[in-house]
């Protein structure tokens, strides 16, 4: 087990690529000590705050995270938040090695005016509010309108459009938050388009997303044939997945005279950039977007959308942007490309830095499934090895690691969350849902995860 000349690694962020890089370095080395910081005192990160509440399929991966916390040679240390309540300057001090994976906390902005209205809102403050996220439980989106308009193509958008769109007693036995349960019961939002600067053939979104958006119980596509021109005949060019959604979008072009009565409407809409949020007579709210008309030049994957001149007005009375979302700096002293927004790396080596690595998406940028960020997150535990293995990192320097980190915290007033104290908060989430009949009903605020973690 652990001794001085171990080696200990540190973590900074409790997501996906935070466990996913413990998990392999623990199982690579039977010495080697690993401390996984994380900023809220719950860990799991977008798995948790990002996953749509209809995937719980997809949360399974919290098992094997549970797993890894649990190894005698891992501990995690949730309510500490690096680049304020400890420096990466003092967790290198203390640490052979550190590893950045705290995610993507920010959004990209769309860069037009009217921004900033009421009913505007990034898809990561609405995934937020109806996931938990403790900064968004006050967002109160308003749902008395008919038209959403939500902005980009990705599965994130779809995530969005279909909470939207799902009916009530379906959403109920998931664990959405009861807030947000409460506040789509009252929504009175009909009709979700979702828009893209780009065409049919440049969607970014998957086709087990478009068909749960086709599945959706009384609610039928709208699409406009006429933005589908020419689609059908460039079918037989394309890759396979992408052909196989494109076909897929295809067929809801074809009106299923049975679905005439439903009420409620999805569709995309193409070759379109917003230019300004459209504000109602009092500049207080949003009442709709202009949008740029685009042309495509060139094709594929590669094909870029260039302004017409010409502009379309959507009417809508919620706006939600999924443009990406995007990483923050936390610590002036890491190296951050602000043009990518990510830290420069090589494989998970932070560039010029010796010491410091990174994985998931403050590596890559905010793209990719789970299994992505796992795959880059092996990768950069495997370089991080190499560098102990080649001498490049020297285990032989005595390192205090998480003694001399929490003395510190403690003279800072900063009181970690273990991961059993975590369990706690589990167990009484749990508890919780029981009584509503879900799995779990979230705590959404953190001073009341503290007190549970701590009675
Ligand atoms: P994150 O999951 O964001 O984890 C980063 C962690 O770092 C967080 O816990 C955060 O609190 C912590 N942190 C941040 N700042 C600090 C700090 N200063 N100090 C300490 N800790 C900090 N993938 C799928 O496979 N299936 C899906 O259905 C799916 N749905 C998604 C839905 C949404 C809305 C989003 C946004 C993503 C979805 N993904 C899905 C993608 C998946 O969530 C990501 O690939 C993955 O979470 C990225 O992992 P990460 O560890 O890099 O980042």
């Amino acid at each position: 087990s652990a001794c001085a000349s171990s080696p200990k690694v540190c973590i900074v962020g409790g997501g996906p690529a935070g466990f996913y890089t413990a998990q392999h370095l623990l199982k690579a080395r039977s010495d080697l000590v690993v401390d996984i910081y994380e900023r809220l005192p719950v860990p799991f990160g977008l798995v948790r705050f990002g996953v749509a509440p209809d995937h719980p399929e997809v949360k399974n991966v919290i098992n094997t995270f549970t797993q890894t916390a649990r190894h005698e040679r891992c501990s995690f240390y949730g309510n500490v938040s690096v680049g304020t309540d400890v420096s990466v300057e003092e967790l290198k001090k203390a640490y052979h090695a550190v590893v950045l994976s705290y995610g993507a906390e920010g959004n990209r902005s769309m860069g037009v005016s009217g921004e900033k209205l009421a009913g505007v809102f990034s898809a990561r403050d609405f995934v937020g509010w109806y996931n938990g996220l403790p900064s968004k439980k006050e967002l109160h989106p308003d749902l008395s309108c008919e038209t959403a308009v939500v902005l980009g193509q990705g599965n994130v958008a779809l995530d969005v459009a279909r909470i939207l769109l799902s009916p009530w007693d379906f959403l109920k036995k998931t664990d959405i938050t009861q807030q947000a349960l409460e506040s789509l019961g009252a929504s009175r939002v009909r009709r979700v388009l979702i828009v893209g600067r780009r065409g049919p053939l440049q969607i970014a979104c998957t086709i087990k997303e478009v068909r749960e958006m086709i599945n959706l119980p009384e609610t039928k596509a709208d699409m406009l044939p006429g933005e589908f021109e020419g689609i059908a005949e460039a079918l037989k060019d394309l890759p396979r997945p992408r052909k196989r959604l494109t076909e897929l979008l295809l067929k809801t072009l074809k009106v299923d005279e049975g679905q005439q009565m439903v009420d409620k409407q999805w569709g995309f809409r193409f070759l379109r950039s917003p230019v300004e949020v459209l504000p109602d007579a009092d500049g207080k709210k949003v009442t709709g977007v202009r949008f740029s008309i685009n042309t495509l030049e060139g094709s594929g994957e590669e094909a870029r959308a260039l302004p017409t001149g010409q502009t379309q007005d959507i009417e809508c009375g919620l706006l939600i942007s999924s443009i990406g979302y995007k990483s923050l700096l936390i610590d002036p002293s890491v190296p951050f490309d602000p043009r990518t927004s990510t830290v420069p790396n090589e494989m998970g080596r932070v560039s010029d830095t010796s010491g410091l690595y990174c994985s998931g998406w403050v590596k890559r940028g905010p793209t990719g499934v789970i299994a992505t960020t796992m795959n880059d997150s092996f990768e950069t535990a495997q370089i991080l090895l190499k560098d102990l293995d080649s001498g490049t990192l020297d285990p032989s320097v005595d390192k205090a690691g998480a003694q001399e980190i929490t003395i510190l915290l403690k003279t800072r007033g900063v009181r970690p969350v273990s991961f059993s104290e975590w369990e706690k908060i589990n167990s009484g989430e749990v508890r919780r849902g029981e009584v509503l009949g879900k799995p779990r009903e979230k705590f959404l605020d953190v001073k009341e995860m503290l007190e549970v973690a701590w009675s």
